[in-house]
């Protein structure tokens, strides 16, 4: 059969079962096989029964030496026990409701058995246990696990998956026929046979590190190919300028962190090619300043400047605050957000086409179709983790090709970053504004919630600022929240905030309220006319109220540790000691520890790290499309060196056929397409 093969025509494979393959994305024969397993069980290393950790799935290998008939329980069901032991211990073996595996087995023969073993030391048990012969052992000595979803089962899969291998055609190979002998890759058919009935240990290794390097070739290839669709060569060179007035003009001197990053940053802008640089810096480390230094060296050679924002608040913020800083220089800054009025924004849009605007600030809006500029030399990309790969592509698409710095406080691993920027330059922001003390952070239960409200009013007292952050459920710009997230924050603030500080002024911020309220109400955060601030998460990135000390965050559990950083960063911003209260009501440990380890650790690229190892690479960036496609099998956090082979392989196969053209990459540019097609870019 032929790998485009619909589904149904696999033997086992019902209307029911293809339509529940379906909703996983597989629809042929091809899909089906490369479907790969989670995991295996490795029947080639038994343990001895006195061995069996307990309450694990594990494999154990005994003879069996006892059988006793059904046993009738009370409620109806039916229970038969099996005694099997080695030289070690004896096992009991019990199933209920079922007497076929118990039927099967011969006293005095040796058998494996799988499952979870339980008991005390001197007695040990498995319930249900799967029973495999030794002969079944050599046959297949690893058997796969698949992810169950969509109410498929494993074993389901597998059957599926051996009746597709049966009848399957050999699936074509995408990757260059010289690859194989120059990495010592297995073909491609020989892998999948392998990854999902490996012949031994060693044919599963090199069958995984065969797929591991196709996927990742086929995610470069398809990264460089979105990357360079209508990019042009030649870029925006300038003059050098020197930064010295700029540097003067600020009321505090830039830490040596930021003078080398925009030192980079006005090198490269000098040189011919357009950057591509990324700005590294954690939470509060002052990087909004370095991008106004480019700024300024474009609008020195006569070039527009764009900053792209994640949020409308974020965007209006920096708006004011670059606005401030580029007054001096005579400089014009415009803010462009989607919420502004029709005649507002026509008269922005003319004043950028004129370039009578130096630098335009905005959401999305920024790089939506209707915005042309005069003359633009220098993109901005503040937040970069909030933007999918097309987005950031489509500001560069914006003129011939601007100089672009992306900005994140997001540290990304090195693996990662290779895959998102490939060649990109990286500046590090790693030196905070002098007199920054860590951020006390506490984790408590909805119990002290009386108490640190009386904390709250404390601060308050003191001349201080809070807010508080929930409820719960992370929301954009784009996507408005649901009603039920509306009614919380709104009853939160009400009954909650509102009810237990009285006395104070109490503001209230959410993603569906008016652009010109949002202002309003930041506006008066900013001008200390409101104590405290309830809000959702639109407030998680960049704002910057230095006399704001307290931070109180509902729900904590819900949030990824780097967004939890992220939120912590809004406060700790000026000369007062500064405070984070993680409040959680969840019992489960993994939550309990991962709330205890941002109480600990102030440093983003280990919060970045834990979030990476125990959440994967979704969470990294804040739950939202990172723009990547789902990887199967790769590792970003191991698979570092086949990366590295893979990003070469890519290059030189591009360089010789840059639209992937040429017949012999048909089958590749196919994969290409289908590995993109099934990620929603944002
Ligand atoms: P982030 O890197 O998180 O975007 P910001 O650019 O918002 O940080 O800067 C954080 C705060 O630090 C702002 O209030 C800014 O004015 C201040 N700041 C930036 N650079 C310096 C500096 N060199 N000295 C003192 N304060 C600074
Ligand atoms: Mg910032």
């Amino acid at each position: 059969m032929r790998p485009d093969t619909p589904i149904q025509y696999v033997k086992g494979v019902g209307p029911k079962t293809a339509e529940r393959f379906a909703r996983l994305g597989i629809e042929t024969l091809g899909d089906l096989l490369c479907h790969y397993p989670r995991r295996y069980i490795d029947y080639t290393q038994p343990y001895a029964v006195a061995e069996a950790p307990f309450d694990v799935d594990a494999v154990v290998k005994a003879q069996v030496c006892a059988k006793k008939g059904a046993v009738r329980l009370p409620g109806g069901r039916t229970m038969v026990q099996v005694t099997a032991a080695d030289d070690t211990a004896t096992l009991s073996l019990t199933w209920f409701n079922t007497h076929f595996m118990a039927d099967k087995l011969l006293l005095g023969e040796e058998y494996y058995f799988e499952g979870r073993v339980r008991g005390v030391l001197t007695r040990r048990e498995i319930a249900n246990p799967i029973v495999r012969t030794p002969a079944e052992v050599r046959r297949k000595p690893l058997v796969a696990v698949y992810p169950q979803t969509e109410g498929l089962a494993s074993g389901q899969i597998a059957r599926c998956v051996e009746s597709a291998l049966a009848v399957a055609d050999p699936l074509p190979e995408p990757l260059p026929p010289d690859f194989l002998p120059r990495f010592r890759l297995p073909d491609k058919w020989t892998a999948v046979k392998n990854i999902h009935q490996p012949a031994s240990p060693q044919a599963l290794a090199a069958a995984r590190r065969r797929l591991v390097f196709e996927e990742l070739f086929t995610l470069q290839i398809g990264l460089s190919l979105l990357k360079s669709r209508g990019a042009v060569k030649s870029g925006a060179p300038m003059r050098p300028t020197g930064l010295t007035p700029f540097w003067n003009s600020l009321p505090f001197a830039p830490t040596g962190a930021q003078r080398r990053a925009a030192e980079d940053i006005c090198a490269d802008m000098a040189a011919k090619q357009p950057m591509n640089r990324l700005l590294q810096g954690d939470v509060g480390s002052g990087k909004t300043l370095v991008a106004a230094a480019g700024v300024y060296m474009a609008a020195q050679n006569g070039y527009q400047s764009a900053l792209m924002a994640p949020t409308e608040i974020l965007a209006a913020q920096h708006a004011a605050t670059l606005q401030n800083m580029l007054e001096p220089f005579g400089l014009r800054v415009a803010l462009l957000t989607g919420g502004m009025k029709a005649a507002q924004k026509r008269a922005t849009l003319e004043a950028i086409a004129s370039g009578q605007a130096d630098l335009v600030v905005g959401t999305h809006a920024v790089i939506s179709g209707t915005v042309e500029f005069a003359r633009l030399g220098f993109a901005v990309v503040d937040e970069q983790h909030r933007f999918g790969v097309r987005q950031r592509g489509l500001l560069a698409d914006k003129s011939a090709a601007p100089h672009v710095l992306v900005m994140s406080a997001t540290p990304i691993p090195r693996t990662l970053g290779l895959l998102m920027y490939g060649d990109l330059d990286i500046s590090i922001l790693d030196e905070l504004p002098p007199g920054r003390k860590p951020v006390k952070t506490y984790a408590v239960t909805g119990k002290k919630r009386r108490d640190m409200y009386h904390f709250l009013d404390d601060q308050i007292e003191a001349g201080h600022q809070a807010y508080i952050v929930c409820p719960l459920v992370e929301e954009s710009e784009s996507e408005a929240p649901g009603a039920d997230q509306l009614q919380a924050v709104t009853t939160y603030y009400t009954d909650v905030a509102q009810a237990l500080l009285p006395h104070r002024r109490v503001g209230l911020m959410h993603g569906r309220l008016k652009p010109k309220e949002k202002a309003a109400v930041m506006d008066a955060f900013k001008q200390g006319e409101l104590d405290v601030l309830v809000s959702t998460t639109v407030i998680e990135v960049g704002v910057d109220v230095p006399n704001a000390t307290v931070m109180v965050i509902e729900n904590a559990e819900r949030y990824g540790l780097s967004a939890l950083h992220q939120l912590r960063g809004r406060v700790g911003r000026g000369a007062s000691e500064a405070f984070c209260i993680l409040v959680s009501d969840h019992g489960g440990e993994a939550v309990r520890d991962r709330l205890r380890f941002l109480c600990h650790t102030q440093d983003g690229f280990e919060i970045a790290k834990y979030d990476l190892e125990h959440r994967g690479p979704g969470d990294f960036f804040g739950d939202r499309q990172h723009g990547l496609p789902t990887l199967q099998l790769a590792d970003l956090m191991q698979d570092t060196r086949t990366l590295e082979a893979a990003q070469k392989c890519a290059h030189e196969v591009l360089a010789e056929d840059p639209k992937l053209a040429a017949p012999e990459h048909a089958v590749l540019a196919a994969q290409v397409q289908h590995l993109f097609e099934r990620t929603t870019f944002n």
